[in-house]
């Protein structure tokens, strides 16, 4: 007799290349593709409306395509994935199961939720799969080739990941995909639909960007950016330009990979097709194919760190005394700093729950190491609420090293929060799509509007001060007292490590 299997998608929300369910369809009479709707990431402050639209908008897709394609469908179901598993697994409701299938997720919440899962399966005498699939590679198997301990710089770290060969070749959306029995359909009716915003908590606002979830949409996007392939092979990351919106300059690819709505090794043997068509193409960590490695070496770092989400226990970053200053942290997170290119990003993060790389880089300099020294946990936290990309192990990763905590320590050098922008963006278009309180500022103040003479204020229906904020922190005074607080808990790091072992501070936590 055949099996009935759960395929339980998580992230890797797409049929194709989806090792998981290829798992589940092994031997399988019935496949339930099932989703769980957890509250431990609902409710205020944890997930922007931004985010939530994009998640429900993958789920729909899926729906459908399961529905159109394979006659089946997505059952969602509520609550704690424990309760949710207990009475699936054990009590054998909704539904009886004799295999759980899914995707390994390196983050620690999903590790102890998934391993207690596994306790509740043995228990229930289910059987439970666990696919690679979220990374080009087997985390594990990175691992094992630095003994455990990744390198805290990108180029040994490439240099060994390309020693272990291509990743696997993506694999294509099964043929059929066994349904679940017609009387389980009957049976799982509204309240096992994808769910409403308002469900989640969210308002139905209406849809600000241009990124629209699910795995149809990703591929699609996939498809049209690797379209341009002179584009792909001469992509140069640093070259592109953070002000570039309506098209952005990078690939807005980042919400499909967080969701996995789009496998990451579909991605990479698309970039590889091209890079063989043409010779002399860009290289990491500047090309593409580096951006896919810096993902990869993101989660490896993250996935072999105790504490990487916060200073405190974290043994590779730095101890640094950052202040709490909410007001500022406020006036950052709002977009009202009186800086208008950080307000800008700030705003559109806000938004569209997007925003450039460079723009990330200028906005966590500035809360952190630049002007304000407030922690990076701050502004890692805002993001993983407004992105609709937030990653656990690339966002940690990168606030760390935007506040040169860790990977990066060169803290002297400062993006300035007007000047940085200007060479890209002359006529300040991004200010003023973000920012329309300056609207009418002329060129030469449109990212100092505090210089602007009181009468090309008025000119510009903009008074400063009343219309929009004055800076909150004078940048000379406020970047220099940055290095200064920097290069105090730099000198104080090397003097413990100079310590002999008995004088070293133990480590917090
Ligand atoms: P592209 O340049 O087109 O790159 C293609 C893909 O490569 C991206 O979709 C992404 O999956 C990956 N990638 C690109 N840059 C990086 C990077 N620096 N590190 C790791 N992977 C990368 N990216 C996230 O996906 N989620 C986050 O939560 C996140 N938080 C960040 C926080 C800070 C402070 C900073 C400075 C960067 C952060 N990034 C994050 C990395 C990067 O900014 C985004 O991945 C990128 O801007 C997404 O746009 P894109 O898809 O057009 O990128």
């Amino acid at each position: 007799m055949g099996k009935s299997a759960v395929l339980w998608f998580r992230k890797g929300l797409r049929l194709h290349d989806n090792l998981a369910l290829l798992e589940a369809c092994k031997d399988a009479t019935h496949v339930y593709p099932v989703f769980i709707i957890d509250p431990h990431f609902v409710g205020p402050g944890k997930v922007g409306v931004n985010r939530y639209r994009f998640l429900l908008e993958c789920l729909t897709d899926l729906d459908t395509s399961l529905k159109t394609k394979y006659n089946s469908r997505l059952i969602v179901l509520r609550g704690n994935p424990l309760d949710v598993m207990r009475s699936l697994l054990k009590d054998k409701q909704p539904f009886a199961v004799d295999k759980l299938c899914y995707e390994f997720d390196s983050e620690p919440y999903a590790r102890s939720r998934d391993a207690e899962v596994t306790k509740i399966a043995k228990e229930g005498g289910v059987e439970v799969t666990v696919s690679p699939g979220h990374t080009l590679f087997d985390l594990d198997e990175i691992l094992k080739k630095f003994k455990g301990t990744p390198p805290l710089s990108y180029g040994p770290f490439v240099k060994m990941v390309e020693s272990i060969g291509p990743p696997q070749t993506d694999k294509d959306a099964p043929a059929a995909i066994p349904a679940p029995p017609a009387a389980v359909l009957g049976k799982v009716d509204e309240s096992y639909s994808v769910p409403t915003l308002q469900e989640m908590g969210c308002e139905e606002t209406p849809h600000n960007g241009v990124l629209r979830g699910g795995e149809t949409v990703g591929l699609q996007r996939l498809h049209d950016v690797t379209r341009n392939e002179k584009w792909i092979a001469t992509f140069e990351k640093p070259k592109t330009k953070p002000t570039d919106f309506n098209p952005a300059s990078t690939t807005q690819m980042s919400p499909y990979m967080k969701f996995g709505c789009v496998s990451a090794r579909k991605f990479y043997h698309h970039l590889l097709a091209i890079y063989k068509r043409h010779k002399g193409h860009s290289q990491p960590p500047v090309s593409l194919l580096g951006q896919l490695y810096w993902r990869e070496f993101f989660y490896t770092v993250g996935y072999a760190t105790n504490n990487y989400d916060r200073m405190a226990g974290n043994k590779i970053c730095r101890q640094i005394a950052w202040v709490n200053n909410e007001e500022w942290i406020e006036a950052w997170q709002q977009g009202k700093t009186g800086y208008p290119w950080i307000d800008a990003a700030m705003r559109q993060l806000r938004r569209e729950g997007w925003m450039h790389h460079l723009a990330r880089h200028a906005v966590a300099c500035f809360l952190t190491r630049g002007d304000l020294f407030c922690s990076w946990e701050v502004g890692a936290k805002t993001f993983d609420e407004l992105l609709i990309d937030a990653d656990w192990s690339i966002n940690n990763g990168n606030w760390m090293w935007l506040s040169c905590s860790c990977f990066f320590y060169q803290f002297f050098r400062i993006y300035h929060p007007s000047t940085f922008a200007k060479k890209y963006d002359p006529t300040g278009a991004y200010v003023r799509r973000y920012v329309p309180e300056l609207r009418h500022m002329p060129d030469k103040y449109v990212y100092e509007p505090w210089k602007a003479p009181k009468a090309v204020q008025e000119e510009a229906k903009c008074i400063i001060g009343q219309d929009y904020p004055e800076p909150i922190v004078d940048h000379a005074e406020a970047s220099q007292e940055c290095k200064d607080r920097m290069k105090a808990a730099y000198d104080e790091h090397k003097a413990i490590k100079r310590a002999p072992k008995s004088e070293m501070k133990p480590d917090p936590d």
